[in-house]
C-alpha cells in the first residue's frame, strides 16, 4: 500500500472510531476521501502539511436549545446546530434544515459536502450549514413563527454578514427567512446580508427560488450538449415537490424534456401526460398539501401511496433525485439502470448511497453528484450576497445568465478534473478534487490557524 493511501486509511478509521454511529457524515467522507487519492500523489504537500485531517475538523460546531410554545399553550423544545466547517474561502455560507431526521451526523455531512460545494462556484464563500429536529409538518404559522424567533435569539450571536451566513433548506424557505430576519434585526442593526434566500420585498435576489432547480438543469444540459445531444426529448423523472423538484420540472420543460412523475413524503405520481407544473405549483406552494392530491384534479395520473419513484417501472432517460439523501439505494439504483436511464443528476445533497453509486459506475451512467450539480442555489445566494453589498437589485436574466455561466463552468471543471486525474465522466472525482484544491491551496496560504 502507498504512503499516501495508508494515510488515507488512518484518517477514515479514526473518524469510524470516533463517530460511530454518524452514518451519513462517515458516508460523505467516504464517498471523497476514495477519489481524493490521484491528487494528492501529484500534490504531496497537502500531505506532508496534513491538510487533509485538519480539513475534517470543523471549525466550529455549535448545538444549542431552542424552547419555543405551542399554540394551545405547551413548553417545547427542539435542538438548534449551526456547523461551520471551514472558512479558507469566505465566510461559512449554508442553509438551515428543519426536519426531525435533523442530527449532528446529517448536519455534519451537509456541512462537508457544502465545503467542496461552494468552492466549486469558484465564489469567496466557505462551508457551513444548520437547523433543527424541529418539524414543521403540521405546525401554524404563529408556532412557526415563534420556533424561528427563539431559534435566531440564539443563532445570532454566531452569525453576520462577514462571518456566517445561512439561508434555506429543507423545511426553510422565504416564509422562515423572513421570520429569522425579523428577529436578526431586532437584536442587531438592519444588516441585509446576514441571511440569503430573503423575499424579494426586501433584499431577496431574483432568480434564488428557480436557482437550484434551474441550476441542475443547465448542468445536465451542458453535459448533455457535449455530446450533440440536449433535453429536447427527453424523458424525466424528478423525486421531491419542494423549491428544487419544482424548479427543475419547469426548465426541462422549457428546454423541451417530458417530466413524467414527482412525489413527496405522502407517495408518488406518474401523470402519463406529463406533469401538470402549475397544479404541482398550486398544490405545493400555494396550499402546501400533499402531492396525492394531485389526482383530484388528473385522474389520469396514477399515485402510489408511500412509494419511492425510482421503484416504479417506467422507462425514461433522465433521474433528477431532488428529495433528500440517500433515497436511491443499491436495488433502487439497478431497477433505474433496467428503466433504461442514462443519466442521474442529484439536486439533493447526497440523494445516492455508497453502494448505489457502485451500480451506476458499473453500468456506466453519467453520475452527476450534488455537490456539483446542485451547486446554482448556493451560487445565486452569493450573488444576493453581492446584490446586497453593492445595494442594488439585478435582472432576473443577469442573475438567470449568471447561474448558467457558474454551472457551465462547474461542468467544464468537473470534467476536465476527471480527465486530468481519473477517468473520463467520473464527475465525482472531478467535482471532489477541484473542490478541494482550491480548499487546500488557501488553508496552505494562510498557515496553521
Ligand atoms: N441549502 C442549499 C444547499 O444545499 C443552499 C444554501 C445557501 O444558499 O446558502 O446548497
Amino acid at each position: 500500500m502507498t504512503e499516501i493511501k495508508q494515510y488515507l486509511e488512518n484518517l477514515e478509521s479514526n473518524l469510524k472510531t470516533k463517530y460511530p454511529n454518524q452514518k451519513e457524515y462517515l458516508q460523505a467522507v467516504a464517498e471523497f476521501m476514495g477519489t481524493i487519492e490521484p491528487f494528492l500523489n501529484q500534490n504531496p504537500i497537502f500531505v506532508e502539511k496534513n491538510i487533509l485531517e485538519m480539513l475534517l475538523v470543523p471549525e466550529r460546531l455549535i448545538e444549542f436549545r431552542i424552547p419555543w410554545m405551542s399554540d394551545s399553550g405547551e413548553w417545547k423544545v427542539n435542538t438548534g446546530y449551526r456547523v461551520q466547517y471551514n472558512s479558507a474561502l469566505g465566510p461559512y455560507k449554508g442553509g438551515m434544515r428543519f426536519h426531525p431526521t435533523v442530527n449532528q451526523s446529517i448536519m455534519k455531512f451537509l456541512a462537508f459536502e457544502q465545503i467542496f460545494k461552494n468552492s466549486l462556484t469558484s465564489l469567496p464563500i466557505g462551508g457551513g450549514k444548520g437547523g433543527s429536529d424541529f418539524d414543521p409538518k403540521g405546525k401554524s404559522e404563529g408556532e412557526i413563527m415563534r420556533f424561528c424567533q427563539s431559534l435566531m435569539q440564539e443563532l445570532q450571536k454566531y452569525i453576520g454578514p462577514d462571518q456566517d451566513i445561512p439561508a434555506g433548506d429543507i423545511g426553510v424557505g422565504g416564509r422562515e427567512i423572513g421570520y429569522l430576519f425579523g428577529e436578526y434585526k431586532r437584536l442587531n442593526s438592519y444588516q441585509a446580508g446576514v441571511l440569503t434566500g430573503k423575499p424579494l420585498s426586501y433584499w431577496g435576489s431574483l432568480a434564488r427560488t428557480e436557482a437550484t432547480g434551474y441550476g441542475l438543469v443547465y448542468f445536465v444540459e451542458h453535459l448533455l450538449n457535449d455530446q450533440k445531444d440536449s433535453f429536447a426529448g427527453k424523458k424525466v423523472l424528478v423525486s421531491g415537490s419542494g423549491n428544487v423538484a419544482i424548479y427543475a420540472i419547469e426548465k426541462a420543460q422549457e428546454l423541451g424534456a417530458t417530466v413524467y412523475g414527482c412525489s413527496d413524503s405522502s407517495g408518488y405520481v406518474i401523470d402519463p401526460e406529463g406533469i401538470d407544473l402549475n397544479l404541482v405549483k398550486e398544490i405545493k406552494e400555494i396550499k402546501r398539501d400533499r402531492i396525492k392530491t394531485y389526482l383530484e384534479k388528473k385522474p389520469k395520473a396514477k399515485f402510489v401511496e408511500k412509494g419511492n419513484i425510482w421503484s416504479d417501472e417506467f422507462y425514461f432517460d433522465i433521474a433528477l433525485p431532488c428529495a433528500t439523501q440517500n433515497e436511491i439505494s443499491e436495488e433502487l439504483a439497478k431497477q433505474l439502470v433496467q428503466n433504461g436511464v442514462q443519466i442521474v443528476a442529484e439536486g439533493a445533497n447526497m440523494p445516492t448511497s455508497l453502494e448505489a453509486l457502485e451500480v451506476f459506475k458499473e453500468n456506466n451512467i453519467l453520475y452527476c453528484p450534488g455537490k456539483a450539480s446542485n451547486a446554482g442555489g448556493v451560487a445565486v445566494s452569493a450573488l444576493e450576497m453581492a446584490q446586497n453589498a453593492q445595494r442594488l437589485p439585478w435582472t432576473f436574466e443577469q442573475v438567470d445568465h449568471e447561474l448558467n455561466q457558474i454551472m457551465k463552468n462547474i461542468y467544464e471543471t468537473c470534467r476536465d478534473t476527471a480527465n486530468r486525474y481519473a477517468n473520463k465522466n467520473d464527475f465525482v472525482s472531478g467535482a471532489n478534487i477541484a473542490g478541494f484544491e482550491r480548499v487546500a491551496k488557501a488553508m496552505l496560504s494562510q498557515g496553521l490557524v
